[in-house]
């Protein structure tokens, strides 16, 4: 890529990054974990509790009113302190826990939220869900605390670590704001969850220091300077994998069952093929989540009445299929699937080749570009397709642009609206109720800068080295407006990921892969299936070889179909290994 890539201790922040462990323990500041109630018996009961459970790694603070809350949140706030979480009473007299926690997020957006209820304000709590993304709401009395208290709180606490970036312990990525190779190498990093900070090179401080200690100029940016003090000019994916500490070669010779795609149905036949003992390789090619991945906020999984973003959902399904013992290789993309005496050989981009006795193709579906002529010139530069998450923070108080009314485009436009100071959705229908989500409409329209301009196309950009203008088109009067735009993020849809796959495999008319009884309405079924039996539901057309989630036709696209998917070509897998 570019420049050459050189890796050097990065002498001037060593002695300052090397601690041992002891030294960075005491170095860290704790994060806090606040408690607010206006009756003071239930707030010294759960500060006992919360006390007695965390303090070795949180400061535990109490208030007794939600406008001593307040003031104690700037107060961390000015002080650059990390606030955790947050568990407020609903019914207090001031204010009441809802309208607090509101204004928590003003301040502190990732803070994670529990509102304490009586039986009868759980109805507030379920609207609050909404409102402020409450993450829990919690019924008093909570004993005994082992088991109603503490296993919800951890799992909160979890989630909040797993986004929180501690100074000391992230990489960094110095770079220019808009730039392409800087946003492909934060959305890797987030996207493998692996914590990073953002330097813009332009607008940080402290930038210029590490650029003059690595040698580095403005010309070669994004420079990566890692936790250790080491740092890359430039780097390939591969590279920067390699240093973070990610996989990217199989150990075995052979495995049982080999999935290619780490989106929800990919990591699903993993968890499931691990967990009943096969030896289970997941190759993804750039990181595991898939579409799910991108997304701010996922409302319809069973089990999640308040929601959860696709980077909580796959670094649970990571953690879980880790456990079980499955190895993870990414990025490595595959290129090309062959069988060999019933083996199956997959070769990848950079010519390894790894064996296994059946696989499971979860390659799901990528965006669709949108046809505008010089569009690709600012893709990353203020083009973006999903990523919302990642650029969010680079939005403040800017007005951005959503291309696409679908359920995709609504959640980015709700997740973007608490940082941009205007998001305009742009579709070509005349109302959003005819391709979303009813609940994703309501919201949408209680969300006072979020705009819709209906019976509109976006049919052209322009800008100097990043975007800054796009064209708008009503398609109803055929009118043309030019307006500036920092960013548009762009959710028309998708296509199947299966162009690798050339004729491997028998695609329907669209590109995606035909399964089971389907194989055998193709007048060619009997050139391609030999066996005995008919084609396992997931099967392809070449045995062994099964498909799942939004890649296999008529399969129903969502998280849930494609999780259930997963599992259920691993079902297959067993009976067919059986068979061999
Ligand atoms: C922004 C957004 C929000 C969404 N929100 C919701 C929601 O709230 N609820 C819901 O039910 N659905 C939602 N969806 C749809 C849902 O995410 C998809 O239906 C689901 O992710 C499909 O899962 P999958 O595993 O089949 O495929 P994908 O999620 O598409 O995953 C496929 C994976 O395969 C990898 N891959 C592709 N080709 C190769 C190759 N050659 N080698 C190696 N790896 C490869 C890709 O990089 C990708 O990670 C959303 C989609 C988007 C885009």
């Amino acid at each position: 890529m570019g420049t050459p890539n050189f890796r050097f201790a990065f002498r001037g922040f060593r002695s300052r990054n090397l601690k041992t462990k002891n030294d960075n323990f005491c170095l860290m500041k704790l994060p806090y974990i606040l408690l607010v109630d206006d009756d003071i018996q239930v707030l010294r009961a759960i500060q006992r509790d919360v006390r007695s459970e965390y303090r070795e790694e949180y400061k535990v603070a109490a208030a007794e009113s939600a406008l001593d809350a307040l003031e104690l949140i700037k107060e961390l706030k000015l002080k650059n302190e990390s606030l955790a979480l947050v568990v407020s009473d609903q019914r207090m007299p001031e204010m009441e826990g809802v309208a607090f926690l509101e204004k928590v997020n003003e301040v502190f957006p990732e803070a994670k939220k529990v509102l304490l209820t009586a039986y009868s304000d759980t109805e507030a709590a379920i609207k609050a869900i909404n409102d402020v993304k409450l993450d829990y709401y919690l019924l008093k009395p909570w004993h005994p605390p082992e088991e109603k208290l503490f296993p919800i709180l951890n799992d909160l606490l979890d989630d909040w670590h797993a986004q929180y970036k501690p100074d000391h312990e992230a990489t960094r990525i110095i770079g220019f704001q808009w730039s392409p190779k800087s946003h492909h190498l934060k959305q890797f990093l987030s996207g493998n969850l692996v914590p990073y900070i953002w330097m813009d090179v332009e607008s940080h401080e402290e930038s210029e220091k590490y650029l003059v200690s690595a040698n580095a100029d403005k010309s070669n940016l994004p420079l990566v300077v890692l936790k250790d003090g080491t740092f890359l000019i430039d780097p390939s994916l591969s590279e920067l994998a390699s240093c973070v500490g990610l996989q990217q070669k199989a150990t075995k010779e052979i495995y049982d069952v080999l999935i290619i795609g780490g989106g929800p149905a990919g990591l699903a036949a993993s968890v499931y093929g691990s967990c009943e003992g096969l030896k289970t390789l997941l190759v993804e090619k750039s990181n595991p989540g898939g579409q799910a991945g991108n997304s701010a906020r996922i409302e319809n999984y069973l089990g999640f009445p308040n929601g959860l973003s696709g980077a909580e959902l796959t670094r649970r399904a990571m953690t879980q299929t880790q456990r079980f013992g499955t190895e993870i290789l990414t990025p490595q993309e595959v290129k090309a699937i062959t069988v060999k005496d019933g083996y199956k050989i997959t070769e990848m981009m950079d010519g390894t080749k790894v064996h296994s006795k059946t696989i499971v193709i979860a390659t799901g579906a990528a965006y669709a570009k949108l046809d505008i002529p010089g569009l690709e010139n600012f893709t990353g530069a203020g083009v973006y397709y999903g990523s919302a998450s990642v650029e969010a923070h680079a939005c403040r108080n800017e007005t951005i642009y959503i291309a696409g009314g679908g359920n995709s485009a609504c959640q980015a436009a709700m997740y973007m609206s608490q940082f941009a100071k205007e998001v305009i959705i742009v579709i070509r229908k005349d109302m959003l109720s005819q391709t979303a989500a009813n609940y994703l409409v309501e919201n949408i329209k209680k969300t006072p800068n979020i705009k819709v301009l209906s019976n509109h196309d976006v049919t052209g950009c322009a800008g100097t080295t990043v975007l800054e203008t796009i064209t708008l088109k009503n398609s109803k009067t055929g009118e043309e407006q030019t307006v500036s735009a920092k960013a548009l993020f762009i959710y028309i849809g998708t296509r199947p990921g299966t162009n690798w796959l050339k004729d491997t495999l028998l695609k329907d008319e669209k590109g995606f892969i035909v399964t089971g009884r389907d194989l055998m309405k193709d007048k060619s079924y009997h050139t391609f299936w030999k066996l005995d039996r008919e084609p396992y539901m997931p099967e392809t057309s070449v045995p062994g070889i099964f498909a799942s989630g939004d890649v296999r036709s008529g399969a129903l696209a969502g998280i849930s179909s494609a999780v259930g998917e997963g599992a259920l070509a691993i079902r297959f897998t067993r009976k067919y290994l059986q068979e061999m």
